[in-house]
């Protein structure tokens, strides 16, 4: 077994915590509490009890956090043994699998079967990797889902959208702007989770109709607009490849980026927009910037970045209702952008501040230029909207995740409706 990096065992722990074999804390160590709960694990799933990360162990480890598994028809097999075999539900497998006959399995054809639990992690920091694996675990569970990438990064990674609903009411939803805000990646993904399992069982959420907001919109949600700085926050220089050492110059030295918000050309994202770029450029240096770093540089011309222009391609490219670009922290919602907002977007802000529990920004101009949601209202004079979510400082520790969720779920329902 080659060397299991940090996070990976983090995400090993996340996972015994969410299947009930591990209380303790997520760190990304292995220790006696992690190698009991191993054990409980190769217990509950007839494997060789060794509290080792096995081949075998390791493999079942990854069926889970993949969230299926791909079943060979045998002779003999109903559904009902399968769902046994594997501990799941038959209603997962008659949904990842739209085209099979119940009644008449085909021997030697192969189904996927998805296991129980929950895929997106809402217990540890949400890499790019863990990102990859839930677009492509959610979708062959739901394969009504849809994704594709509007672009590369500058090392290199994709820029994931995925498409839920198939109306004609379009919005777009982002997170992760902002690379030490990755936190707004997990309530995007969650979300997506969770409104796809209901949508497959024909169930509601808080009272809203899953099929209905199907069948009226189609919500665009790009995870995470800047993928490269997420990885730099979460795990450092381990997987970049690009720009390595001025990295460490443009954070003042030091190898920890908590404080990173830009992406690895020291560009801040949300200052990148073609919304009054040029205004902002002025006012730059009067906060001390003075080219490339963690934050608040905002390039040599809008959209030079890679990630801001294909968010910029893909919301022109879309005849939207409205935009909600999410950030941390403040439980703010920031809703104008030199009042050349449409009258409607007071109202739509106060209602989402009303089911969150979030309070109305105002912004002062230096505050509210060359951002996404700024360049949004600028270009379409329509509702667009930057939700500052949790409180503290960023990155916020995950253990805010469910409150974030609790805060944020019926916006998320309500803005591709409203
Ligand atoms: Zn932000």
């Amino acid at each position: 077994m080659d060397k299991i990096s940090k996070s990976k065992i983090r995400e090993i722990q996340g996972l015994l915590n969410k299947l009930g074999y591990y209380n303790y804390s997520i760190d990304g160590f292995i220790e006696n509490y992690t190698i009991d709960a191993i054990k409980k694990f190769q217990k509950n799933n007839n494997l060789k009890i060794t509290g080792e990360l096995d081949k075998l162990t390791y493999s079942k480890i990854e069926e889970f956090l993949m969230g299926y598994v791909s079943h060979t028809i045998e002779r003999g097999d109903t559904l009902y043994d399968i769902t046994r075999k594997y501990n799941t539900s038959i209603w997962r497998i008659i949904i990842a699998n739209p085209n099979i006959n119940p009644f008449d399995l085909t021997i030697g054809n192969s189904i996927i079967v998805p296991l129980n639990n929950q895929i997106v992690p809402t217990n540890i920091p949400y890499t790019y990797s863990v990102m990859e694996n839930n677009i492509s675990g959610l979708s062959k569970r739901y394969p009504f889902l849809r994704f594709d990438s509007i672009g590369n990064s500058v090392d290199g990674r994709q820029i994931y959208r995925i498409r839920i609903g198939n109306g004609n009411n379009h919005v777009i939803y982002n997170g992760a702007h902002h690379a030490n805000e990755w936190i707004t990646t997990s309530l995007l993904m969650k979300f997506i989770e969770v409104f796809s399992e209901v949508y497959s069982r024909k169930g509601s959420i808080r009272g809203y109709n899953i099929e209905q907001i199907w069948n009226y919109a189609t919500i665009d949600i790009v995870p995470m607009v800047n993928p490269d700085g997420v990885e730099l926050v979460i795990d450092g220089l381990d997987n970049i490849n690009t720009n390595k050492e001025q990295l460490i110059k443009w954070n003042f030295g030091s190898e920890n980026f908590n404080n990173w918000k830009s992406n690895i050309n020291g560009v801040d994202l949300n200052r990148n927009y073609d919304a009054g770029w040029r205004k902002y450029k002025e006012l730059e240096t009067g906060f001390g910037i003075t080219g490339p770093g963690p934050f608040l540089y905002g390039g040599t011309k809008p959209e030079s970045e890679p990630e801001s222009l294909a968010m910029a391609k893909l919301t022109k490219s879309i005849d939207s209702r409205l935009v909600l670009a999410y950030h941390t922290q403040g439980q703010v919602i920031f809703w104008n952008y030199k009042n050349l907002q449409p009258e409607i977007s007071l109202y739509i802000g106060e209602t989402f501040t009303k089911i969150s529990g979030y309070e109305m920004g105002s912004e002062d101009l230096s505050q509210s230029l060359a951002g996404y949601k700024d360049w949004y209202i600028l270009d379409f004079r329509k509702p667009g909207y930057t939700i500052e979510v949790g409180k503290g400082k960023n990155p916020l520790p995950i253990e805010q995740f469910d409150m974030i969720y609790e805060n944020n779920e019926e916006i998320l329902l309500l803005a591709s409706i409203i």
